[in-house]
Parts: structure tokens; sequence; C-alpha cells
């Protein structure tokens, strides 16, 4: 991969900057921007390929933000798709992929922001909440949430090494999510776990089946 790939094989639809998904890194204003500088490069050989550099001005707190994006090859002339770089990007979370469910999808956007906020407890018991709902969608069933994750591996749902790493996983291998008296929450780490198994988690079932259905789009 170098960066003559960038929008290449995943990205937002069309071959223009999508500013509305660009959220402002300075005030958290989503899509309102204005491109105050533009320049290009084109790929040397004759490609229709070429990367774009461009200054937005956030129309809200008249911040400045860089965009580094590219259109793929084959979109030039209103087809495909492009992707992006931002500098600085927004440091805080405030939304999911589309094309995940909606339940889930809130639940990975506290349990991030949560993350963010250095919230442990609160991260750790969001994104276990989060995985019990993915793997009850795709039919798990088991005693507890290890259990559920075992039926997910059982079923070929997900991988032997994602069955491991889960059991691994502090808070997805114990059975309490009640809180006993006297209890320290959850640390740093254990939360960190558990927020990285879900993103796998979130990969797996659903960014990869979504990428294939594009390419395969695309293909035809
Ligand atoms: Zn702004």
């Amino acid at each position: 991969m170098s960066w003559w790939d960038l929008g290449e094989w995943t990205g937002f639809p069309g071959h223009e900057l999508a500013t509305y998904m660009v959220v402002c890194a300075f005030c958290g204003e989503k899509g309102n921007f204005e491109i105050t500088q533009h320049l290009e490069r084109k790929k040397p050989g004759g490609e229709s390929k070429k990367l774009n550099y461009d200054t937005l001005k956030c129309g809200h707190c008249g911040n400045y933000m860089f965009a580094f994006w590219s259109a793929d090859a084959m979109g030039i002339g209103g087809r495909g798709m492009h992707d992006f770089k931002l500098l600085p990007w927004h440091r805080s979370t405030t939304d999911h992929p589309k094309h995940w469910p909606s339940d889930v999808g809130n639940y990975w956007v506290e349990a991030r922001r949560s993350i963010e906020g250095k919230n442990w407890t609160a991260a750790a018991l969001m994104a276990r909440s989060a995985v019990q709902l993915v793997a009850r969608a795709h039919g798990a069933t088991g005693n507890n949430l290890k259990e559920e994750i075992d039926d997910l591996a059982a079923k070929g749902l997900i991988l032997p090494s994602m069955k491991e790493f889960a059991h691994e996983v502090r808070v997805l291998a114990n059975e309490g999510t009640h809180p006993q008296p006297g209890t320290k929450g959850t640390s740093e780490k254990d939360a960190n776990d558990v927020v990285e198994f879900l993103s796998f988690l979130m990969t797996v079932m659903y960014n990869l089946p979504e990428q294939i259905k594009v390419y395969r789009k695309r293909k035809g």
C-alpha cells in the first residue's frame, strides 16, 4: 500500500470530499466548512488518480483543518468513492459507522467516549453490554457471556483466536457485572481490553461483510 491507494478500497461515497462527515477538531461542529485552499497532484504516468490537499475553515469557530484526500481512479466522473485523512482530528467519538446496527453502535459510542473521559468502569460496562448485544443478535446461546462468545466461535462466526482473546479479557471472562460492596471498579487496562475486543468484533461482524458488499458492487 502507498498513499496513492488512498480511497481505492475503503471510504465514503462519491468523488467529492465528504465535508458533511468532517467534525471540527476545535469546536465539534459537523459539516460546516469552507475550502479556502485546494492543491492537487496527478499520479505520474497519465492515470486518472490524483491526491488532493485542501484547507478547511470551520464556519462555526473559524479554525483551520487540513484534509488530505483522494477519489478512486475509476471514480473520476461521478461514480465510486473517496477517502480522507484530517489534521488535526476531532478527539472525541461522536458517531458510529452507518452500516452498524444502531443499538450496538450507540453502546460502542458510549464505551469509546467513556474511555476518552477515563471513566474505566463505565467504558467496561458499555463494551460488555455491546458484546452481549452482538452475540444475541447472532443467535448465540449460553448461561453467561463467556459461553455466548464460545457459541459464536462454535457457529464459525468468530475466529478461534478471537475466542481465546475473549478468555484473556477479564471483563468478558468474569461472571460478575453485579457490583459488590467495596468494589474498586474496573482498571484502565481491563477497560481498554474489552473495548479493544468490541472493536475487533465489530470489524469481523459488520465491517468485513460491508466491505465485501461494496467490493462486489464495484466489480459488478
Ligand atoms: Zn469549529
